[in-house]
């Protein structure tokens, strides 16, 4: 299988390396086939030349954040059209969302302690889609807890005070939006929800329903027994494979640049779709 990632991050959200650099790298590790997914918005594609991308095919792509009965779950938007109407309404209706949420989670963590969490957290995001891994780089620089690992675990997590989920698009809009601007949505990650297997197989079958079209069989490094499965719920279900490492920075070694995302055989790769 050539070397295939459809699903990174850079500054734009909440990885750590500019669009540019994201491309140099990915170049270096050998990736032949790439997207970028910020979360929630595609603004990265701005920063970049089409016409100088002649080491690796790029496909436009954005990783929307939704809900799914009470859990906060993520849609890759894959070949999207970055000039669509609807693809600009989806993203600033996101982004719009992705703001008051920051403010609620703000209000959240003060009530915790936290000093300043607001300027705090916008320091570290800049112009960026404000997430909570930048309220948790606030709180680890100042000293509030020991790393971002713990800032999830105990206040941003799913469950935990700053996890405020009921601001984004449905499932359905999401879905809608991503086929009405061309392109195709991937449900990701499945493993990470912290689902039973019948409850995670209910979100694919649901997910299949309302339109989605792929599932993404390989998130990072992860257990073969899940690949397994998922590979078998794809081909099963007649749903698109994905691979991706779901990067945001080099120290990050179980998702990382190049790292090995062969499909197992039987998957339909989403790429012989494009
Ligand atoms: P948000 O987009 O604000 O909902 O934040 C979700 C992002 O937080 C994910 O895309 C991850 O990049 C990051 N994240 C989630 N859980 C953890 C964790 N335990 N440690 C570090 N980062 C995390
Ligand atoms: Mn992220
Ligand atoms: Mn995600
Ligand atoms: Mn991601």
């Amino acid at each position: 299988m050539k070397a295939v990632d459809l699903h990174t991050h850079t500054n734009v959200s909440d990885g750590y390396l500019t669009p540019l650099e994201l491309l140099e790298q990915a170049h270096l590790a050998g990736i032949e086939l790439l997207s970028i997914t910020d979360h929630d918005t595609t603004a990265a594609y701005r920063h970049l030349d089409w016409a100088n991308l002649v080491h690796l095919q790029l496909i436009a792509g954005v990783e929307f954040s939704t809900q799914w009965r009470s859990t906060g779950v993520h849609v890759l938007g894959l070949n999207v059209g970055l000039d669509s109407d609807v693809l600009q309404f989806a993203t600033t209706f996101q982004s719009d969302a992705r703001a008051l949420r920051a403010t609620r989670i703000a209000e959240k963590l003060e009530k915790i302690g936290v000093p300043d969490p607001m300027a705090g957290a916008l320091r570290f995001a800049g112009d960026a889609a404000i997430g909570r891994p930048h309220f948790a780089r606030h709180m680890v620089e100042c000293g509030f807890v020991k790393d971002l690992s713990a800032a999830f675990k105990k206040h941003l997590g799913a469950g935990k005070i700053g996890d405020i989920k009921q601001h984004w698009a449905s499932m359905q809009q999401i879905i809608d939006w991503i086929r009405d601007s061309g392109g195709i949505a991937v449900l990701a990650h499945p493993g990470k929800y912290g689902l039973t297997r019948t409850k995670r197989l209910a979100l694919i079958d649901e997910f299949q329903l309302l339109g989605g079209r792929g599932l993404e069989v390989i998130s990072g490094a992860q257990d073969p027994e899940l690949t397994a499965t998922l590979a078998a719920t794809a081909s099963a279900k007649g749903l698109l494979a994905s691979c991706g490492s779901d990067f945001h920075e080099p120290k990050r070694p179980w998702a990382s640049l190049g790292m090995k995302l062969d499909l197992p055989p039987q998957c339909r790769p989403i790429w012989d779709a494009w």
